[in-house]
């Protein structure tokens, strides 16, 4: 069943606070994967190209082995090669052609310096144990080549070089047949790792964490406008829902489950505060016999007259009326004795008798009303003990006459087994009704 207490909008504000803080949460928790995601793209994207960079340089060293070094003209950048020992390392073609054999790792050198000239992608061409000494590794590099040693396949890292970011990579050169033409020497054995060759991407691509954390914060604002708009059509809906439920549809005064919720809670708070509380009950005097006089339709209209009347006579803003049921009203007077109440009681009795509106079939030719007064001097009482003290009291105001106040003062403490609203008429058998004409 909907909650329509008062504390129930307090609950929907509070929900709907913890519901912007999830998504909130859900919207971060999103940001976080996206960049974490982006980072990992970049990173796979780098080590492909570093590695399909390496695959080609080992297809050209494949084809170079394949043919057992392969003969270039001798100029001023491609001398011989010192490191390269073999009987045919040169080859005089004529007179101003010299060859000279550029074996794989002469190859490699050569292009990682052209490379290096164009400052794009770099090669180093590197192994724990060089024959030539400028091939030893850098420090990263050693660390990559034991890795391999050790069983690893390729490392890579990003790096800061200077400003920029740069990527690391570095892949073994395994042992194959043609390899021990020339490196048969340092003993090495087919499918050994003989070395490495590592491949440096000049700049990566940065991350796009501004577009991200525009974009997340767009649907973060988007979603909370959201959650915040649907929240206030829900309040509205709300509290249009509790108006109909408190309010009463004849009289558009508060109902009898206003009155109850709001008597409970001025109870409490008188109690608290030490301050007395009073009730009134109103009841229209000879309501039937005008209904059957006049018709519902008429009747209808005398209620909200008296419940218009009612209202208009209480100028405290603490102070209110609701209708209790039928042609019965009640009146809350918090922080007011029992003089005060029926003196009130008294003024709003004489207010609806000066309306003068007509009833034929009336003692009194005329609408009135009588009230009972009940007051909670002690903060002893409970709603229910309250309720049915002003009962009595009303009865009693029937009882003598009608269009008159009759006042009870409750300064004995309540028992505690007081639930049940009793008749009125069991408690005047008892005899311990002390009613007082105003
Ligand atoms: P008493 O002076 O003892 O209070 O007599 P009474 O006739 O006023 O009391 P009774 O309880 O016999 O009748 C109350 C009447 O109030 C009966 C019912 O028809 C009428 N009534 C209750 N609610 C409504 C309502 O919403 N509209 C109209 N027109 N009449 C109502
Ligand atoms: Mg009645
Ligand atoms: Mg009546």
């Amino acid at each position: 069943m909907t909650d329509l207490s008062p504390t129930a909008g307090l609950r929907l504000h509070h929900r709907l606070l913890l519901i912007c803080g999830f998504w909130l949460l859900i919207v971060s928790a999103s940001l976080a994967w996206n960049i974490h995601q982006a980072k990992q793209n970049r990173d796979n994207l780098a080590r492909e190209t570093a590695n399909a960079f390496f695959e080609q340089l080992l297809l050209t060293r494949r084809w170079n082995a394949m043919h057992g070094g392969v003969y270039v003209p001798v100029t001023d950048d491609t001398l011989p090669n010192p490191y390269l020992v073999d009987e045919l390392r040169e080859i005089r073609v004529s007179e101003d052609l010299m060859l000279t054999k550029v074996n794989p790792a002469f190859m490699t050198r050569q292009l990682s310096e052209m490379a290096m000239e164009r400052s794009s992608v770099q090669f180093h061409i590197t192994s724990l144990n060089p024959i030539r000494r400028a091939n030893a590794p850098y420090p990263w590099e050693e660390q990559a080549l034991k890795q391999f040693e050790a069983g690893a396949k390729e490392f890579g890292e990003i790096a800061r070089d200077g400003e920029r970011l740069i990527y690391r990579y570095m892949a073994p050169l395994i042992t194959e047949q043609a390899c021990l033409k020339c490196h048969a020497d340092q003993g090495y054995q087919v499918g050994e790792v003989r070395g490495g060759v590592s491949v440096t991407l000049p700049t990566l691509a940065p991350l796009p964490i501004a577009g991200l954390v525009g974009s997340h914060l767009a649907i973060a604002v988007s979603g909370l406008l959201l959650i915040l708009g649907l929240g206030w059509l829900l309040r509205s809906a709300y509290d249009e829902l509790r108006r109909q439920a408190v309010v009463d549809a004849l009289t558009s005064i508060p109902n009898r489950r206003y009155f109850i919720e709001q008597l409970i809670r001025e109870l409490h708070r008188g109690a608290r505060e030490q301050m007395p509380l009073s009730l009134i009950i109103f009841d229209i005097d000879y309501f039937k016999p005008f209904n059957d006089h006049y018709g519902h339709l008429a009747g209808d209209r005398c209620l909200r007259t008296v419940a218009d009347t009612l209202k208009a006579g209480l100028h405290r803003a603490t102070d209110f009326c609701a209708r209790y049921g039928g042609e019965e009203f009640v009146v809350v007077l918090p922080n007011t004795g029992p003089e005060g109440a029926a003196k009130i009681a008294e003024e709003l009795r004489r207010s609806i008798s000066s309306l003068d509106l007509e009833h034929a079939v009336a003692p009194f030719g005329k609408v009135t009303i009588s009230a009972g007064v009940a007051t909670n001097t002690l903060g002893a009482l409970d709603h229910e003990s309250l309720i049915d003290r002003a009962d009595r009291a009303l009865y009693q105001a029937k009882a003598r006459g009608r269009n008159r106040v009759e006042a009870e003062v409750a300064s004995e403490r309540a028992p505690s087994n007081q639930g049940l609203r009793a008749p009125a008429a069991a408690h005047r058998a008892e005899g311990k009704l002390r009613a007082t004409p105003v």
